[in-house]
């Protein structure tokens, strides 16, 4: 369902929590993708959230890191190539009706919903939180859907973990449009194009790259850290000599080419091949040795994330002005949200001080029974002489 205001816009929200620096799993699920939607103007509106309150939720004690990352996920940002003039880049905790609406989209969720979110179950195994949950990382879908629902975003580009969360946003906004009036948008989830892209595994070998779990070769890695990352990998376990024919499926080095690998990069780094399908059968076959296919692929990462590098170098040289973008973005995105917030407080009959016609019904309403009060008194007088 749709309103008039929020009718005729195409409108991307997607963020990052600052818990550490972004990795490659970060460009491929997600970040390459929104520069490529930045440049081909497709979206009336395009909103990038550095999501500090979340990163909150499981990190109350460690408060510093967030406070650090936030500087840190946004030379990142930039770098890769996010332009402020196309798209807002802001923090999560500047923008205060987003945190309204989680307390009424709760009211909206039931307990049975949140625990069955495989999102969460997956990240709070991987935590280790015991019987000490915080309410609040528990929770996080909901205030997710209100980061969503609050911008009115027709499309959020992420990565597969995300899909529940947007699901859940689009039952939130549903449950919202019927029972009160229809404001909010239904979101829906834009995945990378590949499966590698969609969960690039972690350099162990792990399901997923992840700032939280230090698998990860981060884009501001420098040339030699991001070979020695490499170099290390986990690869085939059954390919023990290069004679071996060798598997490439749920081989992290080949998920890695698949998201990275071109057909240009072979003349330049692997001559002996032309294309990735090439390389993989030769690979099966038996003949290739995993130190000459993670020497190709430092050699593609490394062109890959040499011009973001120096680009954060550059950036790294004037933070002033890197937190000038976050203060006037979120400064945007306080008025974006602020606009949605009128209406759905409206649609909810919350909206106490703006509504002028139940203000009048309800003076109304006091008058007639004044009004019967004192009639009654009148009676009563005239009985008693
Ligand atoms: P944390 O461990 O703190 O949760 P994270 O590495 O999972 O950090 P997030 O900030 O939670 O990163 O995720 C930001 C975006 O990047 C989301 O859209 C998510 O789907 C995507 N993403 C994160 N990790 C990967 C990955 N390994 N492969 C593909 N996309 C990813
Ligand atoms: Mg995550």
């Amino acid at each position: 369902m749709e309103n008039e205001e929020t009718k005729t816009l195409n409108v991307m929200l997607t963020g990052d929590r600052p818990t550490g620096r972004l990795h490659i799993g970060h460009y491929v699920g997600s970040l390459r993708r929104r520069v490529e939607l930045q440049n081909e103007g497709r979206f009336d509106e395009m909103f990038i959230m550095i999501a500090d309150t979340q990163a909150l939720t499981d990190n109350a004690g460690t408060i510093q890191k967030v406070r650090d990352n936030v500087i840190e996920v946004a030379l990142d940002y930039l770098s890769a190539g996010i332009d402020p003039e196309k798209v807002t880049i802001f923090v999560q905790s500047r923008v205060p009706e987003l945190f309204e609406f989680t307390c009424y989209f709760m009211d909206l969720v039931s307990m049975g919903r949140l625990e069955r979110n495989p999102t969460i179950k997956s990240e709070l195994a991987m935590r280790a939180f015991g019987e000490s949950i915080p309410v609040g990382f528990l929770t996080y879908p909901i205030s997710q859907a209100s980061d969503i629902l609050m911008f009115g975003a027709t499309i959020v580009p992420a990565g597969e973990d995300q899909a529940p969360m947007v699901e859940q946003a689009q039952e939130i906004a549903h449950k919202f449009n019927n029972l009160y009036k229809p404001v909010f948008v239904e979101p829906k989830i834009m995945l990378p194009e590949s499966d590698a892209c969609r969960r690039l595994p972690g350099t162990d070998g792990k399901a997923k790259m992840s700032k939280s779990l230090g698998n990860c070769i981060y884009l501001s890695d420098d040339a030699k850290t991001v070979e020695k990352k490499v170099m290390s990998m986990f690869t085939d376990p059954t390919h023990l000599r290069p004679e071996d024919p060798g598997h490439t499926e749920n081989n992290p080095v080949f998920l890695y080419l698949e998201a990275f690998a071109k057909d240009e990069h072979f003349p330049l780094f692997y001559p002996e091949f032309h294309t990735l399908s090439e390389l993989k059968a030769a690979y099966e076959k038996g003949g290739i040795g995993d130190v000459r296919v993670k020497r190709f692929l430092a050699d593609v990462l490394n062109l890959t994330l040499d011009p973001i590098r120096k680009k954060r170098h550059e950036l790294e040289k004037d933070i002033s002005y890197v937190y000038r973008v976050l203060e006037e973005g979120s400064k945007k995105a306080e008025e974006k949200a602020r606009g949605i917030a009128i209406q759905a407080r409206r649609a909810m009959g919350i909206d106490y001080f703006e509504n002028r016609k139940l203000i009048e019904k309800q003076q109304k309403a006091f008058n007639k029974a004044h009004a019967q009060e004192e009639a009654l008194a009148a009676y009563l007088a005239k009985q008693k002489k």
